[in-house]
């Protein structure tokens, strides 16, 4: 079976975890370096992204991550872990992780729409996929080997690079789990691929 590690320092994890078993993985709720041997593909959640790095810092996760990123193990950042993922972040001189090549605008959906849903079509996910945005971020630019999945008006809110994939938007919010089983499939292909 499929082994997700589901990044549990801070955010949205109970979530995924649920959305994950569903779409027939196995779960791990990584709380420590060593776990990531253990794991195919891993998430980073929801939360809130400065938070996140103050306790990937304070835990030793960043060269780990970047080591698991530079295997080709797939990764999923959602919302928070989108702005994680980033090589570029607008306002910022440094990126987090900075593995996958978008650039990203943080609390970008203004203060009105703090919190909004709307219907996404998703490249090869489906149509009528209900995204949650909170506090949203938004992907600004891609680079040439990065595919957008799905826009929201004018705006991209989903996108894949080989082994990343990220969104805006909460997936794990709602019943329908066709991004995590889309995620899993990712991490199937790229299991075999490297066995
Ligand atoms: N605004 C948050 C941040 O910058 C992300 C919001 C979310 O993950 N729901 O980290």
């Amino acid at each position: 079976m499929t082994t997700i590690g589901i990044l549990a320092l801070q955010g949205a994890v109970r979530e995924h975890a649920k959305a994950f078993e569903r779409a027939g993985a196995e779960v791990v709720l990584v709380k420590k370096v060593e776990q990531l041997e253990s794991i195919d593909g891993l998430v980073l959640p929801g939360g809130e992204s400065t938070t996140m790095r103050r306790l990937i810092d304070k835990y030793g996760f960043m060269e780990p991550l970047k080591a698991f990123a530079a295997q080709k193990k797939p990764m999923f950042g959602t919302c928070a872990g989108l702005i994680l993922l980033a090589s570029d972040l607008v306002g910022y001189s440094e990126p987090h992780l900075g593995v996958m090549d978008i650039k990203v605008e943080r609390n970008s959906f203004g203060r009105q729409r703090e919190s909004f849903e709307a219907a996404l079509s998703i490249k090869g996910v489906g149509e009528d996929f209900i995204g949650v945005f909170i506090r949203a971020p938004h992907i600004v630019e891609v680079g040439q080997d990065v595919e957008v999945l799905a826009m929201h008006g004018d705006r991209i809110v989903a996108a894949q690079q080989g082994s990343f994939l990220g969104c805006s938007f909460h997936p794990e919010l709602t019943d329908d789990y066709r991004l995590a089983q889309h995620f899993v499939q990712m991490v199937e292909t790229s299991s075999k691929e490297t066995v």
